[in-house]
Parts: C-alpha cells; structure tokens; sequence
C-alpha cells in the first residue's frame, strides 16, 4: 500500500474526497500486519473520531481494494480481513483460537504452480492458508488437539 500522503493525492486526483475519518484509516492500515476486519478499524477510528460511521469505514476499503491497495481476504472466518501488504504473493498463517493473521512466506524452491496435476489449467494465482494454533495460545490454551488443515485456494 502506498503512504498516506500518496493515498491522498491519489484520491483526490481520481475526484474523490479525502475526509479526516478517510486519512485517518489509510494511517490505521499503513504497515499494519494484523489483517484487521472492517469493524476492528472502525473500533480504533471512532475513539478519536466519534462520529464516523463504519459504512465509512468499509466504503474506503472497497475503494482502497479496487485501487489495488490492499486486499480483501476470506480466510474462512466469518468477517473478511484486509491486508494493506499487496507487493508480492505471501500466504497466510492463521491461528483457529485467537483468529491472528500472520504474512507468511513460501520458501523459493516450493513453487505451487509447478503442482497443478491438470496441464490444461493455467495457474496465475495461487494462495495458502495454513491453519493451526499460534505459539501464544499454546502457551495458554488447552493441549488438545491441534487442528491443522491446509487449504488450497486456486485462482
Ligand atoms: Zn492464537
Ligand atoms: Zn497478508
């Protein structure tokens, strides 16, 4: 994602305002790691700006995610995440307890695309979500079991 400040001028060239709640969100995802949801920017906007309202909130996502900005994940969870991290493929790790995101990077020699059993399809894109537990909830959570099921997403 680019810089506030690029973000800015890139809005308001294209005709669209920039508002103090609008720079104030591309502040909030600038360099953030976490994956939040619409909701959990609106949680943290709305503590010094009051009366900002979340439909804003998710309007300048889709706006940021239709500019390539940043991307709109479903990783199985029930409220989508956004990810401000857009330079270059990454996979995701993702613990089933807390629900924490984490950017994850594949070792150079494993190339998914490689392993497309079907030679008539053409892999532009391919993504992994890695689910498990996270080191802090194993520290604090149960010994059961830890469920650890690798998906696939092909596009
Ligand atoms: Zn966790
Ligand atoms: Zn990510």
């Amino acid at each position: 994602m680019r810089s506030p400040d690029e973000l800015s001028d890139l809005f308001r060239a294209s005709g669209r305002k920039v508002t103090p709640q609008r720079r104030r969100i591309f502040e909030l995802l600038e360099g953030n790691s976490s994956h939040p949801t619409a909701e959990s920017i609106y949680l943290e906007l709305v503590k010094d700006m009051p009366t900002v309202s979340l439909k804003t909130v998710y309007m300048t996502l889709k706006e940021l995610e239709e500019m390539g900005e940043v991307q709109c994940l479903d990783l199985g969870m029930g409220s989508s995440r956004f990810d401000p991290n857009v330079d270059g493929e990454h996979h995701h790790l993702v613990c089933v307890s807390c629900g924490k995101v984490r950017d994850f990077q594949l070792s150079q020699n494993w190339d998914l695309k490689l392993q497309v059993p079907d030679e008539m399809f053409s892999v532009s894109k391919a993504e992994i979500v890695f689910r498990g537990t996270c080191a802090t909830c194993r520290v604090i959570g149960s010994r059961s079991v830890v469920e650890n099921s690798d998906k696939v997403h092909i596009s």
